[in-house]
């Protein structure tokens, strides 16, 4: 079985709703026809809507060199664009019946190296998603410096980044990084670290992350 989940989920430089992979329906009883329609046809719509109106006001933003609302839309843009991909993976992350029997041996294995065994991994999702502060999520992850499958508490579900994306250059802007020598004035550090950023490193960055990611998307 295939998952190209974000297949055709962005054409024509606008995101789209996906489909669901399944009728409003096919989750009954457990999750309710009405309730996944509204949650898909009204509230993930509003999200991916919501994500393509802040990139063109973005564009205007370019196209005016005027960045004084870059605040507002780098909000908008995290928490619509992380909304858009936690609910198309959470539309996939269930399946009519479930069918946790189908675990295939490989993940199985890798449950047991990550967490002890599969039902440990399962306590640990469902205790860390109870307790999750507030809305958010509960999320299984692969942590690709372990090479572990880990578990993570989101709180909401933006705080200004959008899951999935690969980071290619950063630049730390935690006071400990430039208050030495910069103090209190941060966009000197940040313009000096534009001077010395390594575009090179971001290329090679940008290639890997393109060979290991765009089959999924195409
Ligand atoms: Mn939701």
């Amino acid at each position: 079985m295939q998952y190209n989940i974000f297949a055709g989920t962005y054409e024509n430089g606008q995101y789209t709703l996906p489909d669901l992979p399944y009728e409003y329906d096919a989750l009954e009883p457990l999750y309710d026809e009405e309730t996944v329609k509204i949650h898909h046809d009204k509230h993930h719509a509003k999200y991916v809507k919501n994500l393509n109106a802040a990139i063109s006001k973005l564009e205007s933003a370019r196209k005016g060199n005027d960045y004084s609302s870059i605040q507002a839309i780098s909000n908008e843009i995290a928490f619509n664009g992380s909304g858009h991909i936690l609910h198309t993976l959470f539309w996939h992350s269930m399946k009519p019946g479930g069918n946790e029997g189908k675990m295939s041996n490989d993940f199985k294995t890798a449950l047991d190296e990550s967490f002890g065994s599969a039902n440990i991994a399962m306590q640990q999702f469902v205790s860390a998603t109870k307790a999750v502060e507030g809305s958010g999520w509960g999320i299984l992850a692969f942590e690709p410096l372990s090479n572990k499958l880990i578990v993570l508490q989101c709180e909401k579900h933006q705080n200004l980044t959008i899951w999935g994306v690969v980071p290619v250059l950063v630049c730390d802007v935690w006071e400990h990084a430039y208050y030495l020598k910069y103090q209190n004035e941060r966009d000197k550090w940040v313009d000096s670290f534009m001077k010395l950023a390594n575009w090179e490193f971001a290329a090679h960055r940008f290639d890997e992350a393109k060979c290991i990611l765009a089959a999924s998307v195409k």
